[in-house]
């Protein structure tokens, strides 16, 4: 029996990690994280509970590329499960870069484009799949009962500026040996009905395009100019060093992530002749404006980035003067086209001059590339993944398209098991067969229930405010004094009046009445505040504290 289902990455852009089963044994495949758009949440990550009561039976974790969204879970995850890592070469420096000291710790398998690997009961081959970071993997694999294909992220390219072209050829053979089930990337696939079919032609331009498009921009500036992207988009850096050897710019790197993936596609002979252009940000001061480039992190607007406190004007090294030219060279992630929108606005109230070029990584609908991919591996069963539910609707016509009968499509949630049993050669869906789906929260330390009640505490406070209530019993006395503290309350009254106000009600109300004990008192008192509250249409989060003196 082979069973399929995913923790993270359906119905959301994020926290890729799905798990194939065969007999009891399985294997992971991919571990990430998603950016969050929550105050004070670092990011979010799968429920890695389920593998964790399994981890005995887990043969292996395969990582497709080097993405956050891929990878970023990694270090959680191995705290929790302890199994071989297996990808690219480049896939594992990002990890082991992640995992710091305690990389040694545990054990990873390298494995490349063309290469194969027998985890039993999994036969492995891998695919170099085209993506924006090299050595991204697509992997077939093949056991007793049935064969699927799992892409990873990818996207068709022709004719790329640096690296190799989509592998067709093997694509095309393992289409020959033959696809059961083809677990591919979603992203960019939208259903016709609702924009009219495919992404912006923009979000589609070839490697090729986006090269010449950075070219011209960066030579037409007559002052400095700043580029901001992904530190993972290895791809688009090596264009940025092209682009600055030929037009005799020399190139400044912002960014710690940034600077530490320079130094591992370094390592790894990705910029091999251009790296010498590359020169510490004070040593770019020596060189005349018009000859300067400076690469940042922050192209998703992240509070702390480069790119943004250049925006807000509180970078140390790097400050915009008119004439500048910004360009945003990456896409939005769904969720954070807030925060580059304000950092766009940031930029131009300095007097910069900002463009935007970028590129999906990802199948371009408008293009055929999902189509192009299905008629490559002829799946018998398709099931969409890697995506937002409009990806996956997206992506499930596409596949009617591609000549699948749709009751050969699936359409799955996070904690859906898809169960196939090849002596009968049927499938059936379990709606959330897996016990223990959900989203691990990331904020400085990893504790899910108590980080879920923080966060919901933090959106409460934001948008309604806190109110602080101080009751004091003086016990020689017998009387109470009462002091309310009022943060991000709106009244009419200022609030130290209202404090006032609410001080001397509760006063008089705990002095009239006739002893309690504490838990009855703390609930008096904030049913009291809330009714308050209430009746000006106010509900703040109330906090009660009772002391006695
Ligand atoms: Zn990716």
């Amino acid at each position: 029996m082979i069973r399929f289902f995913a923790l993270g990455g359906l119905g959301e852009i994020g926290k890729n990690l799905y798990v194939l089963e065969k007999d009891g044994r399985l294997l992971v495949l991919d571990c990430g994280l998603k950016f969050s758009d929550v105050p004070g949440v670092d990011f979010l990550l799968p429920d890695f509970s389920y593998l964790e009561r399994r981890q005995k039976d887990i043969v292996g974790l395969f990582l497709s590329h080097g993405h956050e969204d891929h990878i970023g879970g990694v270090p959680f995850f191995l705290q929790k499960v302890r199994v071989p890592v297996l990808g690219s070469r480049l896939t594992l420096e990002l990890v082991k870069s992640n995992l710091g000291s305690r990389a040694q710790e545990y054990e990873f398998i390298e494995v490349i484009a063309g290469g194969s690997l027998v985890l039993p009961p999994f036969e492995l081959r891998f695919v170099e799949m085209r993506h924006s970071i090299p050595e991204a993997l697509g992997v077939y694999i093949r056991t007793s009962e049935a064969s699927v294909f799992f892409t990873g992220d990818y996207k068709i390219e022709v004719a790329p500026v640096s690296g190799r072209p989509t592998d067709f050829r093997s694509l095309a053979s393992i289409g020959d040996t033959g696809v059961d089930f083809l677990l591919a990337d979603s992203t960019n696939a939208e259903p016709e009905t609702i924009w009219g079919g495919g992404g912006s032609s923009e979000d589609c331009l070839s490697e090729q395009q986006v090269y010449e498009l950075l070219a011209e921009e960066i030579a037409a500036s007559r002052g400095r100019v700043i580029v901001s992207t992904f530190a993972s988009h290895i791809n688009r850096i090596q264009q940025l060093l092209q682009i600055a050897e030929r037009e005799g710019r020399s190139v400044a790197v912002e960014g710690r992530s940034l600077i530490r993936n320079l130094k591992i596609a370094e390592k790894l002979g990705y910029l091999d002749g251009l790296v010498h252009k590359v020169v510490s940000t004070d040593a770019l001061e020596s060189v005349p404006r018009n000859r300067q480039m400076i690469v940042a992190t922050g192209s998703q607007g992240e509070p702390l980035s480069a790119l943004v406190r250049i925006s807000t004007g509180t970078h140390k090294r790097v400050k915009i003067e008119p004439g500048d030219k910004v360009i945003i060279a990456a896409y939005p992630i769904p969720g954070n086209e807030r925060a580059v929108t304000d950092v766009i606005n940031s930029l131009l109230y300095q007097g910069a001059d900002v463009r935007f070029i970028h590129s999906s990584g990802h199948p371009c609908t408008s293009k055929d590339h999902q189509l192009i991919m299905l008629h490559l591996l002829k799946p018998r069963y398709l099931v969409p993944i890697h995506g937002e539910w409009q990806h996956l609707v997206g992506h499930a016509q596409i596949g009617r398209r591609a000549g699948i009968p749709g009751e050969r499509i699936f359409l799955l949630e996070n904690g859906d098991v898809l169960v196939y049993e090849g002596d009968k050669d049927e499938v059936r869906i379990k709606k959330r067969g897996v016990d223990g789906v959900g989203t691990l929260i990331v904020d400085g330390i990893l504790s899910k229930v108590e980080a879920a009640v923080a966060v919901k505490e933090r959106l409460k406070i934001g948008s309604d405010g806190l109110v602080v209530v101080e009751a004091i019993l003086d016990e020689d006395k017998g009387n109470w004094i009462v002091d309310t503290v009022m943060v991000g309350v709106v009244t009419q009254h200022s609030s130290a009046e209202v404090s006032e106000r609410l001080n001397h009600l509760l006063e008089d109300a705990l002095n009239a009445g006739a002893k309690q004990t504490d838990d009855k008192l703390r609930d008096f008192l904030a049913g009291f505040v809330r009714n308050y509250f209430k009746n000006i249409n106010q509900t703040p989060e109330v906090i009660i504290k009772l002391l006695k003196v």
